[in-house]
């Protein structure tokens, strides 16, 4: 698999089929909590980095093989970076049924063309972490040539262009965005756009920068009550798993890992491995160098070392 992953247990979308169309790790911000570690390709211009027709093929392919709830596009960076997203989002609409998803740290809204290929999916989970440019660049260390108000403008213009689902993701950073002066920032923006929810968020997986600390629950729920009914705090994925075979359990686990760190009950609930034998193979892939433990506030992850 080149260019998709799992499917993983997403905590928003139930079973996700995750597609990667971005050279590791390419992306026009460098979050403070960015689970992928430190950006190393920070741009904000466009390409076409894969053949188009390979990556369409290949997601088709596990499409109608593991049956996903949902095919998202996330990945590696920001999903919008790829100039072929839209005609690979209307190409799997055409071919099976599942609904598509692109989440995107919302920084390409400003661009005309970006709107038009992120339309032609069915729910859009834009980023909004940050209501001033002064907490963006705090919390989502944005490429020097982005403008924060041409962001928010695009954002706003998109959410009445677009006739799908849009879910506001705030991933909330201790002492950095969880102020109140940024919350209200964030709500007065909100205000002048079209959502569908607005879901709160946490440094639920080991950061970027250690400096990125998660909000407790009793946090983010005293912070919940001053957003609108329909915000919801993004919780544990608790679906039950698929089940698939054994073979090549090694491989599965360590291509998931490379694109995120996951818990022993993460790769039991997506790759439908239980969680003795999942527990086996990390002992390997650790001892080998090819995987290795962190700790991440009361959960133990495995992350690839390739
Ligand atoms: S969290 Fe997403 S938007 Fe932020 S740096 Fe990582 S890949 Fe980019």
């Amino acid at each position: 698999m080149n260019y998709t992953y799992g499917p993983v247990p997403s905590r928003r979308l139930g079973f996700s089929l995750g597609v990667d169309i971005l050279p590791y790790k390419t992306c026009t911000i460098d979050c403070l909590f960015c689970q992928l570690g430190r950006t190393s390709n920070l741009t904000i211009e466009r390409g076409s980095f894969f053949p188009k027709e390979d990556v369409l093929s290949e997601i088709l392919t596990l499409a109608r093989r593991e049956n996903p709830d949902y095919i998202t596009f996330s990945g590696s960076g920001e999903p919008a970076l790829n100039s072929d997203i839209g005609w690979l989002i209307r190409e799997i609409k055409k071919e099976v049924p599942q609904k598509v998803v692109v989440l995107t740290n919302s920084t390409l809204l400003w661009m005309p063309e970006v709107r038009e290929d992120l339309k032609a999916a069915d729910i859009v989970v834009p980023s909004l972490d940050a209501g001033t440019d002064e907490y963006w660049q705090k919390v989502n260390r944005p490429h020097p040539d982005l403008e924060f108000d041409r962001m928010i403008e695009g954002l706003i213009a998109f959410s009445r262009e677009f006739s799908g689902e849009i879910w506001v993701e705030i991933l909330l950073v201790k002492g950095v965005n969880d102020t109140q002066e940024n919350t209200d920032a964030v709500l007065s923006i909100l205000s002048r756009m079209r959502y569908t929810k607005i879901q709160l968020n946490t440094v639920v997986r080991p950061p970027s920068e250690k400096s990125a600390v998660a909000l407790s629950q009793e946090e983010m729920e005293i912070i919940a009550e001053r957003f609108p009914p329909n915000t919801e705090i993004v919780s544990t994925f608790q679906k039950r798993g698929k089940h698939v075979s054994a073979h090549g359990d090694c491989e599965r686990i360590l291509a998931a890992l490379a694109r995120r760190p996951m818990t022993i009950n993460d790769i039991e609930q997506s790759l439908g491995i239980p969680a003795e034998r999942a527990e086996e193979v990390l002992k390997k892939l650790t001892a080998e160098d090819k995987a290795r433990k962190t700790i991440h506030g009361q959960d133990v992850f495995f992350e690839s070392l390739k």
